[in-house]
């Protein structure tokens, strides 16, 4: 049977076009639709026996929200137990759909419906239609406007690269009405969740409820109840904001029981030089541990070096390459951005691969709770003892010559050759950057170092030096004593990633449980304070649904369990 607008239509599906709904009204700026006779309210897609989970309005030439309909499918999608790479093509497509919607029509919205076996992705809009499919689906076809290819956008890529990302897909377009394109990606749940801890030490004593932790923690890992802080330790990536956070020091790194380190070796990360001035380098900072902790000095920047090298070199293979030199970002990939557990480094950290050289009986000072978990790793055997950085620099401190009375500033650091490395760091940026890559909006880079910290590892929260002078100070150090011994070292295993974020192994029941936190989220206030003892009001209604938390603690609304 032939429709009536079968004249004007690119013959791919035989439904009908335009969103319909006043939508756009949601964003400032956006245009509005007009309704049309063709209404899609018909239209939409098909409901399978899986839950119809998100409709979002997309508002033509609204770029200031492009993105919002793909981040919140890929919100939903993480908890629903969606495979990771799944999870990741659904999220591309729907973003070139979506900014295809912004820059060329009036109005649009997506409508995702999520099966046990496939994601059905609907995005129509009311606008100019496609003149010739056929060149639309040709990579650098493209009819963007200036003002779009100004904003970057507008290479003639979207179309081809949501074919690619799908597993079917249909363009139903009409001239002078608009376009339909449906594209589903087959899914299968990811594995069950392995067991997880983290190595935090946490003093309910000392605490005095200030919420500085929970809203801290960049992964929701984190909180207080009944002035109590906790930990959700398959959320929790070791990154130690939630120390930095705690002025009472309710929080601290847990390093294990304190052993003799008699005739060991200590391996000492590189910034512990930084914080005593520039005499450290002269004046015998070795002999200071090694009169402190009876420990030969080991140093980590060897480690540091060649695993840069060596990353560059895998990015041949793999771009980019997350590199491995923060130790809590393989985790936090792991348990936020999944989908990228292939991109993460092939190789052990640097304090890691350190103590792995060091080997069994000895001491490794380590900066954060990651660096310990790390540490730990390269011995299973559990004969590394480790030691928190703040307690080595007040052991050494008193046996160092005071700052200034012995040498001079070191030659200016040598230029490391970081083409296509990309340095960033701080948990904000470092998850945006994260996002940008799995969603497929990062500009190109062999390697990408983040650290969680501001100021990189400088900026440990157990380090009281200024990262920014100390930065200065190891840009002015020789590079002459970087360990003969120090290699890359491989992981013996691929990073694997965690189910953190799925709401329940059976994908249905996840999907009812998102639906009864949106429904919770939508009773409690908004207000986002933390008061209840989770960073916001949608992680404590899902505390809620999941029986972490009883219903009412929040002071301004009532919400029943
Ligand atoms: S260590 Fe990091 S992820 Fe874990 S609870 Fe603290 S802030 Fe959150
Ligand atoms: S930061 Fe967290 S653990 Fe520390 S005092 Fe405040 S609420 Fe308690
Ligand atoms: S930047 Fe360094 S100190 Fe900070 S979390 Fe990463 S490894 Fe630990």
């Amino acid at each position: 049977m032939r429709s009536r607008n079968a004249r004007n239509r690119q013959p791919i599906d035989r439904r009908g076009s335009g969103c319909g709904d006043d939508c756009c009204a949601v964003f400032s700026g956006a245009r509005r639709c007009r309704e049309t006779a063709d209404s899609t309210r018909g239209n939409r897609p098909r409901r399978r026996s899986g839950v119809n989970a998100l409709s979002v309005p997309i508002g033509g030439g609204d770029f200031e929200h492009g993105g919002e309909a793909s981040r919140r499918l890929k919100a939903l999608l993480q908890r629903s137990g969606a495979d990771p790479s799944a999870v990741r093509r659904a999220v591309i497509a729907t973003y070139e759909a979506e900014m295809n919607v912004i820059i060329h029509a009036r109005c649009g919205r997506m409508d995702a419906a999520i099966d046990a076996d496939r994601i059905t992705v609907e995005i129509s809009d009311e606008g100019p239609g496609i003149p010739d499919v056929s060149r639309a689906l040709t990579e650098g076809w493209s009819t963007a406007p200036e003002k779009a290819r100004q904003l970057g956008f507008g290479a003639g890529l979207g179309l081809p690269n949501i074919r690619r990302m799908s597993d079917t897909f249909q363009l139903d377009t009409r001239i002078g009405q608009g376009t339909r394109l449906r594209f589903a990606i087959r899914v299968s749940p990811t594995s069950p969740e392995g067991y997880f801890r983290h190595h935090l030490r946490l003093r309910a004593e000392r605490c005095t409820s200030c919420m500085a932790c929970v809203i801290a923690c960049p992964t929701t890992a984190m909180r207080v109840r009944d002035g109590s802080p906790s930990v959700l330790a398959h959320l929790c990536v070791d990154c130690a904001e939630c120390v930095r956070a705690c002025r009472p020091k309710a929080i601290e790194v847990e390093v294990g029981e304190p052993v003799a380190a008699d005739g060991r070796i200590a391996v000492l990360p590189a910034e512990l030089r930084t914080q005593f001035g520039r005499c450290a380098e002269h004046c015998g900072i070795d002999d200071a541990v090694s009169s402190s902790f009876a420990a030969r000095a080991m140093w980590t920047d060897g480690w540091t070096e060649t695993l840069r090298d060596a990353e560059r070199e895998a990015a041949s293979e793999n771009a980019p390459v997350i590199s491995a030199q923060c130790s809590a970002i393989a985790d936090l990939v792991a348990t936020r951005f999944p989908s990228l557990v292939a991109n993460l480094s092939p190789f052990r950290s640097p304090i890691e691969a350190a103590a792995f050289e060091a080997g069994a009986g000895s001491l490794v000072a380590v900066m954060c709770p990651a660096q310990r978990a790390a540490a730990q790793n390269a011995d299973p055997t559990g004969l590394i003892a480790c030691v928190a950085i703040d307690e080595v620099i007040r052991k050494v401190r008193p046996a160092m010559p005071k700052a200034g009375n012995a040498g001079e500033d070191g030659e200016a650091g040598t230029d490391r050759g970081r083409d296509g490395v990309f340095v960033a760091w701080g948990a904000r940026h470092v998850l945006e950057i994260l996002d940008r890559l799995e969603d497929g909006r990062l500009d190109p880079c062999r390697v990408l170092e983040l650290y969680l910290c501001d100021g990189g590892c400088r900026g440990s929260p157990l380090l009281a030096e200024n990262p920014w002078i100390s930065s200065r100070r190891a840009s002015r150090r020789p590079n002459g004593d970087i360990s003969n011994d120090a290699k890359a070292v491989r992981r013996e295993s691929p990073v694997a990633p965690r189910a953190a974020l799925r709401l329940d192994p059976d994908m249905a029941v996840a999907m009812r449980k998102f639906a009864e936190i949106d429904r919770t989220t939508k009773i409690l206030p908004g207000r986002d304070c933390a008061q209840c003892g989770a960073p916001d009001c949608s992680t404590y209604a899902e505390d809620i649904v999941l029986g972490r938390a009883p219903a009412g603690q929040c002071p301004y609304r009532e919400v029943k369990s």
